[in-house]
């Protein structure tokens, strides 16, 4: 049975790790879909669907997790009456889907396909915009993600960029 994980992942966190970890366990491969791939240089989704891509490939990697998986980005579509197919047309076959987002639940539902929410993993830290206001403030936020997702982070020049993004345009 092959499985669907789709998220934000702005950035990829330990709860994201753990879920995948956990998936791993019931699923014979697991697609990771990163969702809205086109939307980057904003407060809410600072990085890129490649630079995504990265974090996950890398921490999976740097988990012992290089097999029965595959990334693939997906672009947001402006209609959500026919998002399920075109996730369909950009991904390997999947029976099931995993996530706790209630619109991508109801979308899958409604075409029948079987969604389960996995249980959240310390949901106070490991958030993406818990983790996306540390970075801005200057909180600690290195523990949250894994290691990579901070190799990345430092490569791309990603605190800086957000900083910037924060404040926004001043005429
Ligand atoms: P997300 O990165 O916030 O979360 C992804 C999943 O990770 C969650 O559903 C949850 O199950 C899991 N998770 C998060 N924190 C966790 C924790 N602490 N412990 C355990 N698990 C945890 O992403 P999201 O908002 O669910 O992403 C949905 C994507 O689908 C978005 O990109 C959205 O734009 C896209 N979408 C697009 C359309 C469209 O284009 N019309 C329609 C529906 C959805």
């Amino acid at each position: 049975m092959r499985g669907l994980l789709i998220g934000r992942f702005q950035p990829f966190h330990n709860g994201h790790l753990y879920v995948v970890k956990e998936i791993l366990k019931e699923v014979d491969e697991l697609v990771i879909a990163i969702g809205s791939s086109q939307r980057s240089h904003t407060v809410e989704n600072p990085f890129t669907g490649g630079e995504r891509l990265m974090m996950i490939a890398k921490s999976l990697a740097e988990n012992g997790v290089v097999k029965r998986r595959y990334i693939i980005p997906i672009p947001d579509m402006d209609n959500n009456s026919i998002w399920v197919s075109h996730v369909r047309s950009l991904t390997p076959p999947f029976e099931k889907v995993y996530s706790g987002n209630t619109l991508v639940k109801r979308l899958f539902l409604e075409v029948g396909v079987k969604v389960t929410t996995p249980p959240l993993y310390n949901r106070e830290e490991y958030s993406g915009t818990e983790i996306r206001a540390r970075i801005l403030k200057g909180g600690p936020w290195e523990g949250l993600v894994p290691k990579a997702v901070v190799e990345v982070i430092r490569e791309v020049d990603g605190v800086r960029r957000m900083r910037d993004l924060s404040k926004g345009d001043k005429i």
